[in-house]
């Protein structure tokens, strides 16, 4: 896409050159050279030819502080997006954090090689392969592989779910032949590869039967919620987020929670899960509902939350390390001794930040604190 229709399409065009966005950004704060006022500046005054070559392009975390901001509502993170797409085009690619590795795994999915990922769904619980309720597992089973050496247990967040999700009365439809959503190659600039990605998953739920999707990863909801019927319509089916099919179940009083002792924790709001998708309650009527849990809220939260530093597997620097550990202070500071996370890949950054660190903190991701009120 032209930079100028990128810029109409955003509302670039209405900047009023107020710098709200650059004072919003935690990129900004960490790196003073970058700056999303001079981007949309630059874009207008006819210099995109130089901003598409420039690194600053995937700098970005695309987290949406500075839109949320914005006096003239210029959709930010969607220009950078669009940028991307046109500067991949011409052969501009971001520094790929560990290598590439996890871009290479998707596109992978495209080439139809066989998978076998769900194993551990039948040992957790339930599960179907044709029903009402899709549960999306998304890059869950590849994370377990990569990020265990830092601690990280993502398919333990997938059990849970079916383990939940059957307390609650559901079997869920989980599928061997699911790809990753895509939004990582999609906000990579890469489209062509999301849309093969994503036309896969609308056949893959739709031979299923189902009648909504269940999604614990926010991208993975985002991207279903708003790209996916972008590109390509009516999906026929409900897009439903874990925590908001759990609050119902609670309010139904289909899932009873008891006490596994005291903790004192706080909660990291996911860029995509509250300013992108504006999930914010859900999650903290969970947390309120967890018998023995207190919950204090980090200064800078919901809208204001700061991402988790890094985003799309791009770009991952000294300012990410920064932006993690300045996040993990705060959490600290509360004196809560559990952050808890609602993404896998805030959980991974996190986690990954906190591996440095000298402090007294452990990350927990909600679906487990509630899994083990379940019981
Ligand atoms: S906050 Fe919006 S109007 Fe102000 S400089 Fe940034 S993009 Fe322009
Ligand atoms: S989307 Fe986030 S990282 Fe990107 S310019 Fe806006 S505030 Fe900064
Ligand atoms: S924070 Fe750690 S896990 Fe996340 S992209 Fe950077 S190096 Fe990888």
């Amino acid at each position: 896409m032209k930079i100028e229709d990128a810029a109409q399409l955003t509302q670039s065009y209405f900047c009023l050159d107020c710098g709200v966005c650059t004072g919003s950004c935690p990129v900004s704060r960490v790196l003073p050279s970058f700056s999303p006022r001079l981007i949309v500046e630059k874009a207008l005054l006819g210099l995109g030819e130089e901003l598409l070559r420039d690194r600053d392009l995937w700098s970005c975390l695309t987290c949406s502080r500075c839109f949320e901001r914005c006096p003239s509502s210029i959709n930010f993170p969607e220009f950078m997006r669009l940028l991307r797409e046109e500067a991949l085009q011409r052969g501009t690619t971001p520094m790929l954090s560990h290598h590439g590795m996890l871009q290479t795994i998707m596109e992978l999915q495209t080439q139809g090689i066989k998978e076998n990922k769900t194993q551990w769904a039948s040992e957790a619980g339930q599960i179907a392969d044709r029903g009402d309720t899709f549960f999306f597992v998304g890059c869950m089973p590849y994370f377990q592989v990569i990020f265990a050496d830092i601690g990280v247990d993502s398919l333990s967040v997938s059990s849970s779910i079916i383990k939940i999700l059957n307390a609650g009365g559901i079997t869920p439809v989980v599928s061997n032949d699911e790809h990753c959503c895509g939004h990582d190659m999609l906000w990579n600039g890469n489209v062509d590869v999301f849309k093969k990605l994503a036309a896969h998953n609308l056949e893959v739920i739709r031979a299923s039967g189902a009648r909504r999707v269940v999604f614990n990863c926010p991208e993975g909801y985002y991207t279903f919620k708003h790209h996916y019927q972008e590109f390509f319509g009516d999906l026929g089916f409900e897009v439903v987020h874990f925590y908001e099919l759990v609050s119902q179940m609670l309010a139904e009083e289909r899932l009873q929670l008891r006490e596994n002792g005291a903790a004192s924790i706080t909660f990291h709001d996911p860029c995509r899960l509250g300013r992108m998708a504006k999930i914010y309650d859900a999650p903290r009527e969970i947390l309120s509902k967890l018998p023995g849990c207190h919950f204090v809220e980090m200064e800078r939260n919901r809208e204001n939350a700061v991402c988790c530093g890094t985003s799309g597997w791009a770009n991952c620097g000294t300012g990410s390390k920064r932006i993690q550990a300045e996040r993990l202070q705060e959490a600290a500071a509360t004196g809560a001794r559990t952050l808890v996370t609602a993404c896998p890949k805030c959980q991974i950054h996190l986690n990954c930040a906190l591996g440095n660190l000298d402090m007294d903190l452990e990350i927990k991701d909600l679906t487990i604190l509630l899994a083990e009120a379940v019981g």
